[in-house]
């Protein structure tokens, strides 16, 4: 099991400060919606006015009553108070509407965006990153991005209007009061923004731990039966609580910060409160202050602190969500497979005979695989690759694939180099039969399909004859539509074999590469396997990737590699009367 504790290649980076880019980054995830959001942002607007006007009736109201002692009045401004606050309410219900449907939306699609370029990514990238890491990308990052993105930039303009909004209102009524309020307050925002950076630390790293321990689970349970061959379940138990404890010990640590820095907002706010009605009583006592405006001041106190409050916790959150945004952002900044090149051409015409041209290759620099290695694959002929275990022959495949792309030399296919034809043309006319058939969890149907997606059912059933696939379906009750399963784990090796042979049939490629299965299967399933085999390679280039000797002795040509090279190239009979290294594996397979 490969294991891997980092994130996305580069995302270990040190943390970055907060950039213009990254926000910009951010931001323009959100910029399909800007109608929307302005939309809710105007109708934010129209709430806010409402809450700052309140404190002006307010004032106004008391004065003018405390002066004439009209109760009537009093009631009918009471009435039109409750009135604005109901038409304030129902602005607000909307706006928060309007700011879900856009923030669903954009995660929607940051997903999707994910998705599309991971799929895109070079297969290298899939060699160092596991799956469940991915899926907590997908998934826990995502979701803090969501209300940063909505929520957040929606009141980020009421917040500032009705901030400054509020302070003019309260130097109108006291300035002298205002001023001390206000430098109050910064001394509260202060400490957010000196802690915040922290925050954002607590949470990068919390994400790591997390999507790292994520990956641990799901890869135990896709190996399930792994696990359970061995009794290792209080291993894994074990290792994933030692994880869990962990991103535990993190996400304490990032809601002690967060918490912190909420309580120390609240007190600090009702402390500001506090001493607003304190020095307030006293200059209403000594008649330098009317009572109205107290009480005008005062809620305009609570009006200012909301946004303050919000934009604290806007702060807060923006932290929390670059830090969630910077993984992602390494993910989308991982560069995907090489783009088709210039004047790319279509899949050559031609009869389908591949050349590998001096081919070298390494995974690692200092460890390489293919050295200058060179082979002619006739078309429409049967080619074996044998050699010893880890000599290249799989990667040479994968080559062909441009799974990977090679430092020198090249693959010509009817002499055009594969760099030269476009990338999906080529995929789609090379089939492989892979050691380990992969399936979906789906119908046998499903599963066949895929190899093309337009096929009709009966196309569908004919690869499945001819691959002897029917020979068992028949005995199924729901025949093809039967669910195979995760992987494919309700059928047996050498049906599942079947199955995607079926699959490389229906696509019918000009270019066959078998990778043969290294187990054996039972004589029966492998005569209806090779049988099925016999049939797809009729009048294809075919690669035989070889693990076992015993299948290949009828190939019109048998190429041996060894440390890289192409060391003996010849028919079953030629090579064994060379007495080469492929006479040696042969006599170490039949002894
Ligand atoms: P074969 O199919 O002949 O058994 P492979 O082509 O699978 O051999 O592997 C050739 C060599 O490359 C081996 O030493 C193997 O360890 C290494 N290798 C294979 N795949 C990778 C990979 N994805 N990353 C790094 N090294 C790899």
């Amino acid at each position: 099991m490969r294991r891997s504790t980092s994130g996305p290649a580069g995302s270990k980076d040190q943390l970055s400060p907060i950039t213009w880019t990254g926000i910009r980054r951010l931001i323009a995830l959100a910029v399909p919606y800007r109608l929307l959001l302005a939309i809710a942002g105007v109708l934010t607007l129209v709430s806010t006015g409402i809450s700052l006007a309140l404190p002006l009736i307010s004032q106004r109201a008391v004065d003018y009553v405390t002066r004439t002692k009209e109760v009537g009045e009093l009631d009918r401004i009471a009435v039109g108070i409750v009135g604005l606050v109901l038409v304030g309410a129902i602005f607000g219900y909307a706006q928060f509407l309007i700011a879900a449907f856009a923030g669903n939306s954009i995660v929607k699609d940051l997903r999707l965006k994910l998705f599309r370029h991971l799929q895109r990514l070079e297969v290298g990238y899939f060699d160092k990153t596991r799956s469940g890491d991915l899926t907590s990308y997908l998934s826990n990052d995502v979701s803090l991005l969501q209300t940063t993105l909505t929520d957040d930039l929606v009141k980020l303009i009421p917040n500032f209007l009705t901030l400054i909004g509020g302070v003019v209102i309260a130097i109108v009524i006291d300035w002298r009061l205002t001023m001390v309020v206000v430098t109050l307050l910064m001394a509260v925002m202060l400490f957010f923004v000196i802690f915040g950076r922290r925050l954002r630390k607590i949470t990068r790293e919390g994400l790591d731990a997390l999507s790292d321990t994520m990956g641990a689970m799901t890869e135990a349970l896709a190996n399930i039966r792994l696990v359970k061959a061995f009794a290792r379940e209080p291993f894994e138990d074990k290792r994933a609580r030692e994880k869990m404890e962990g991103v535990f010990k993190l996400n304490m640590k990032g809601s002690i910060w967060e918490g912190m820095m909420g309580t120390v907002a609240g007190a600090g706010f009702s402390l500001v409160l506090l001493g607003v009605m304190w020095y307030g009583g006293r200059s209403v006592l000594s008649g330098a202050l009317s009572l109205g405006s107290l009480v005008g001041f005062v809620m305009i106190v609570t009006i200012i602190t909301g946004p303050m409050g919000n934009l604290a916790s806007l702060y807060t959150r923006l932290q929390r969500s670059v830090g969630a945004a910077d993984r992602l952002f390494a993910i989308l900044d991982e560069k995907p497979e090489l783009p088709d090149v210039e004047g790319a051409v279509g899949f050559p015409s031609g009869p389908g005979a591949v050349q590998f041209q001096d081919l070298s290759f390494a995974y690692v620099e200092t460890t390489p695989v293919l050295k200058g290695l060179s082979l002619s694959v006739p078309a429409g002929k049967v080619t074996a690759i044998v050699g010893p275990s880890g000599s290249g022959k799989t990667t040479l495949s994968s080559l062909l694939y441009r799974f990977y792309e090679s430092q020198s030399g090249q693959i010509l296919i009817d002499g055009t180099p594969i760099r030269q034809i476009h990338r999906q043309a080529l995929r789609e006319n090379i089939g492989i039969v892979p050691q380990e058939p992969i399936l979906f969890n789906g119908t046998i149907r499903e599963n066949i399909r895929y190899g093309r997606l337009e096929a009709n059912d009966a196309e569908v059933e004919a690869a499945g004859r001819g691959a002897n696939v029917e020979e068992f379906v028949k005995g199924f009750p729901e025949g093809y539509d039967t669910m195979v399963g995760e992987r494919g784990i309700t059928l047996s090796g050498g049906q599942r074999q079947r199955v995607a042979i079926a699959r490389a049939m229906l696509k019918d490629p000009r270019i066959l590469v078998l990778d043969e299965a290294t187990s054996a299967l039972d004589n029966r399933s492998e005569a209806l396997v090779r049988e099925a085999l016999d049939r797809l390679m009729v009048g294809r280039t075919t690669l035989v990737i070889a693990h076992r000797l015993s299948t290949i002795q009828n190939a019109d040509q048998i190429a041996v590699l060894k440390d890289g090279q192409i060391t003996e190239l010849g028919r079953h009979a030629e090579l064994l009367e060379g007495g080469g290294v492929y006479a040696d594996l042969y006599e170490l397979v039949k002894t």
